[in-house]
């Protein structure tokens, strides 16, 4: 067998040609364009990557975007004064503080301080509790994003035995309930969970998100599985790879996404989703 690839970076840009038509007719209904206040805090090359992707996308689909650079050193503070201004600001409906945080800065009571309406990452209390309690308002953009991808494909969700490795606020949690939400059942891994071959094998779907590159063999994927590869990380030679090892893997997978071009398109394009959604729905 060889997997079908999952395709996120054509997926994202289909969803990018509506998004912006939808923002055109909302400005053309007589509101002002979405606006989007996205925040970067220190100098981590990553972030700035990924900062830089989503400043290009609002762009792109008509977002009007405005970012905010600060050093590491950066008090608290000042960065919690900040956030009351966008708070308040009537232009902004979404505010997007880039993770993580240098370590001096608490991200949890950053996440916080937003105001839970201009949550577009989805993270705050508030909306993962939403989330939980099965009447979800702002989605986190990662999980969304791969729910978006799932629902892209020809397969059943509901019944459907779903593994999820990796249980962070970020992902692995909210993904768990975005599967859980359509119907899966649901089994979460993390760094203490025994014997992770043997869940994986089990997985119809199976998502990994840790941070590990290959950390998830080939030869535990139930043949047939759906595996959606959420891991970043730098191979050799400053290559993008997953955890998923994805040459073994796509031999017994129906689908599988990579890596890059997998999940990575869909985080950006969920964020300007939630952010017209914000806008829709102050
Ligand atoms: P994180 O906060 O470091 O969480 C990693 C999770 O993996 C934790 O729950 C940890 O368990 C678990 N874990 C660690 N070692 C494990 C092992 N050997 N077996 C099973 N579980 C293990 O990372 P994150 O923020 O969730 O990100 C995960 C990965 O996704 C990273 O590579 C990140 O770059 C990537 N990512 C990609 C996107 C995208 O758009 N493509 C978006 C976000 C993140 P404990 O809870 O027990 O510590």
């Amino acid at each position: 067998m060889s997997a079908k690839i999952i395709d996120g970076k054509r997926l994202a840009a289909h969803l990018a040609d509506s998004i912006k038509s939808e923002v055109l007719q909302w400005v053309t209904d007589g509101h002002r364009a979405p606006g989007l206040a996205v925040v970067i805090v220190g100098d981590d090359p990553a972030s700035q990557v990924y900062v830089s992707k989503k400043i290009k996308m609002c762009e792109q689909v008509g977002i009007s975007s405005s970012l905010h650079r600060f050093p590491a050193q950066l008090d608290q503070q000042e960065l919690i004064g900040l956030i009351d201004q966008l708070n308040q600001d009537p232009k902004i409906d979404g505010i997007l503080v880039q993770l993580p945080l240098p370590g001096a800065i608490n991200e949890e009571q950053v996440t916080e301080h937003i105001d839970p309406s201009k949550d577009v990452d989805g993270l705050h209390p508030y909306n993962l509790g939403r989330l939980a309690a099965q009447s979800p308002l702002l989605r986190p953009c990662t999980p969304r994003g791969v729910m978006t991808l799932l629902e892209s494909i020809d397969i059943a969700l509901v019944g459907a035995h779903a593994v999820v490795v990796g249980a962070s606020n970020l992902v692995g949690r909210p993904m768990a309930l975005e599967l859980l939400q359509a119907r899966c059942t649901v089994t979460i891994c993390h760094s203490r969970t025994q014997n992770l071959p043997q869940q994986v094998e089990q997985a119809d779907i199976l998502v990994v998100a840790v941070g590990k590159a290959g950390l998830i063999k080939g030869e535990w994927i139930k043949p047939g599985a759906v595996v959606i590869d959420v891991g970043t990380n730098r191979a050799d030679g400053g290559r993008l790879v997953g955890d998923v090892e994805f040459d073994t893997a796509r031999h017994r997978a129906a689908w599988i996404t990579p890596v890059p071009g997998g999940v990575g398109p869909m985080t950006v394009i969920t964020l300007m989703q939630n952010t017209l959604q914000a806008a829709r729905n102050p």
